[in-house]
């Protein structure tokens, strides 16, 4: 089983904080949505024949799209792919829905929606330049609710320029008051480039200091499994049984295919990005020129990435797994690396299962890379 990511790169405005390839010049979206469809005819052979079974619209804002328009490229999915679907995810800015929309949207297949809320505070939102408002994104939920949506997913992001603890609690709240079934919730990072990293350098806002991002991460997971959600990857907090299928895969190691500008592919040995660059993606798909780079992993990258992903989940790496797919040398070096970790309590061996205490939750990324293979 495989996942198809279609990475649709427009957007209402720009925030802040993001330096994912997006544009808001709107002017070449039908050029941009043939080449879309050309590349999902045209890599057909990339999945081996697996069967699709999630179908991911990421972006930028796929809900910039008409209905019609997301229907058109699910029907080039469907006539080129061996389909079993389980799950179509789109993400949407709240600002796009209505109920007709929404209607629609779960009507040609739609049927679970990540809706960027980002936080319930106006000034929040201002200071991240996110284009709606807090009553419409709380409106937009629960259309979304009423129109019969059963896997709806909120992101939020903490450490915002002047959030304190108390507003996160608010934000938090306010989540869980809305019943959502999953909450993806990541800190702040100041990217090169954006527009909050220039206002920080040019001592505009602070950055959130260590202890309080990390008063604001514990907050996150004690709200939230009080409240019934399973964390079941670090930053992503599900209700039972609605755990992101598209993401659990990436996360898993599964293949997938990613199609439009900027979206990655990876086929168990190789990761493939195509350029972030809407018109040279159209020009290039239209002259048969490469419009993609493409990197083959060695086994030490692969087993790299494979500890990182493994460890930000709930149940762990699996060491079965992990000596199928990278052999007995590199599951020996793991054993060997984990077992301080083990001994000091921050991580739990479990059968064939190596996951991270709750103290080592909070130290995760030192552990991720100590148990890195570095030459
Ligand atoms: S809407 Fe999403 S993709 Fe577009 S600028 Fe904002 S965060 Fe980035």
């Amino acid at each position: 089983m495989a996942g198809i990511y279609v990475h649709i790169p427009l957007c209402g405005s720009r925030c802040y904080y993001c330096d994912f390839y997006s544009s808001t010049y709107h002017g070449n979206k039908d050029d941009l949505l043939k080449s879309i469809c050309k590349e999902l005819t045209t890599r057909k052979e990339y999945l081996k024949g697996e069967p699709i079974r999630t179908i991911y619209f990421g972006g930028g804002t796929p809900s910039q799209l008409r209905v019609m328009e997301i229907e058109s490229i699910l029907q080039v999915i469907k006539e080129n792919y061996d389909c079993c679907v389980e799950e179509i995810t789109l993400e949407a800015n709240p600002e796009d829905l209505s109920l007709d929309y929404l209607q629609a949207l779960k009507d040609c297949g739609v049927n679970r929606l990540s809706l960027g809320v980002q936080s319930f505070k106006p000034g929040d939102l201002q200071a991240i330049n996110r284009r709606h408002t807090v009553a419409k994104a709380i409106e937009s939920v629960k259309m979304a609710q009423q129109c019969g949506f059963d896997n709806i997913s909120i992101d939020l992001i903490y450490g915002l320029p002047n959030q304190t603890l108390h507003d996160w609690q608010y934000n938090l709240q306010q989540a869980v008051e809305l019943r959502v079934q999953h909450i993806s919730a990541y800190s702040l990072t100041f990217e090169e480039g954006t527009m909050l990293t220039k206002m920080r350098d040019r001592g505009e806002i602070k950055e959130a200091d260590e202890e309080l991002s990390f008063e604001m991460f514990k907050l996150l997971r004690h709200t939230l499994s009080q409240n019934g959600y399973v964390p079941y990857e670090i930053s992503n907090f599900a209700l039972p049984g609605y755990e992101s299928k598209h993401n659990s895969s990436y996360w898993n190691y599964v293949p997938y295919l990613g199609v439009g500008p900027s979206a990655h592919s990876f086929d168990g040995q190789s990761r493939r990005w195509n350029i972030a660059n809407s018109r040279l993606y159209i020009s290039k798909m239209a002259a048969g020129d490469t419009y993609y780079n493409i990197e083959t992993l060695d086994t030490f990258t692969r087993y790299n990435e494979y500890v990182m992903t493994g460890l930000r989940k709930k149940e762990g790496v699996d060491i079965a797994v992990l000596e199928t797919l990278f052999g007995k040398d590199l599951k020996e070096y793991f054993l060997r690396m984990i077992d301080t970790y083990i001994k000091e309590g921050k991580v739990i061996k479990d059968g064939q299962h190596y996951y991270l205490s709750e103290e080592g939750i909070f130290v995760s990324d030192y552990i991720i890379e100590e148990l890195f293979w570095v030459e």
